[in-house]
């Protein structure tokens, strides 16, 4: 049962991810980037999830190097973009990763989508940049159960991690029995829905009940679940409230209740859709 934000989940490869991270999309300008990463930094946040494709990563970079959490505390993960991948562009990519992070190491790099062109040749050049000990860490993002076959009927290194949409109205059970099978963690993105569900009827009752927010419910129901889970905030107040969720424990019922809330609602692309395209 996770006890603190500090609680970590072991990958199958020995590295240690926070269970709880921040999410970084839609991040933007100095002013929010100082206030929503510094705010996460002092409320105990220590893994932060940018990706290529975010256009934050120098943003990031520069916020946290300058802050006085030391880089052996941070966890930092980032993503190939769709446009980047490829062999000879994913590596060139993220060697400017590295640059705008201000890191001679990602703790975490994931390909952002699956795409049908560069399938192979993205992840080799992922296996690559492992090896040489430029990311300690090396997953993907937004694959189907078929996509992982795909890739491990010719991949020498298995996926750590799997970075999907996961909320109530999208609880993803189907996959995430595989990759436990597979021992390859689960990702929730997008955990509160984008606050597409931070009005739900059924959430708010039992939010009452633990005198909690419904966005507090929603991140405990994901950690008790054993999802690691990344919600972004740019706002300071929420971004606590976000933080605040380890002095009580849903009951087996309650979490029970929220699992009956899918309907396989996404709020952002279908996977398949862009593997097509890109
Ligand atoms: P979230 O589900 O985290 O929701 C973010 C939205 O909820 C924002 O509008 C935010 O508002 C609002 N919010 C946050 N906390 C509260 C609260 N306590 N009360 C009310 N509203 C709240 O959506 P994201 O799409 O940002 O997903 C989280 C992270 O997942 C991203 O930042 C990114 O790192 C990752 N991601 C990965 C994807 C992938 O393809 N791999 C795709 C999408 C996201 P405000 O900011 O105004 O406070």
């Amino acid at each position: 049962m996770t006890k603190s934000i500090n609680d970590v989940i072991t990958l199958n490869n020995g590295v240690k991810i926070p269970q709880h991270g921040f999410g970084v999309y839609l991040i933007k300008g100095e002013e929010e980037g100082y206030n929503s990463i510094n705010k996460a930094l002092e409320v105990g946040y220590r893994s932060f999830d940018t990706a290529q494709l975010y256009e934050n990563e120098k943003l990031v970079g520069k916020i946290l190097s300058e802050s006085n959490v030391k880089r052996s505390e941070l966890f930092i993960t980032t993503k190939v973009a769709n446009f980047k991948q490829g062999y000879d562009s994913t590596l060139r990519a993220v060697e400017q990763s590295l640059k705008d992070l201000q890191l001679d190491e990602i703790d975490l790099l994931l390909i952002h989508w699956p795409s049908k062109k560069h399938f192979f040749e993205t992840w080799k050049a992922l296996e690559k940049l492992y090896n040489e000990k430029l990311v300690r860490a090396i997953g993907v993002s937004n694959y189907e159960i078929h996509h992982l076959e795909k890739l491990a009927s010719k991949s020498t290194i298995k996926p750590v991690i799997n970075q999907v949409e996961c909320h109530p109205y999208l609880t993803q059970e189907p996959l995430k029995d595989y990759l436990q099978n597979q021992n390859i963690a689960f990702e929730a993105w997008s955990p509160l829905g984008r606050g597409a569900l931070l009005n739900n009827n059924v959430i708010s009752e039992i939010a009452k009940k633990y005198n909690k927010s419904i966005a507090q419910i929603v991140i405990r129901w994901h950690l008790q679940k054993g999802n690691i889970v990344i919600p972004k905030s740019i706002t300071p107040s929420r971004i606590e409230e976000n933080a605040n969720i380890y002095d009580f424990n849903l009951i087996e019922g309650d979490i029970k209740i929220i699992d009956s809330l899918n309907n396989n609602q996404r709020t952002g692309d279908a996977p398949d859709e862009i593997y097509l395209q890109i």
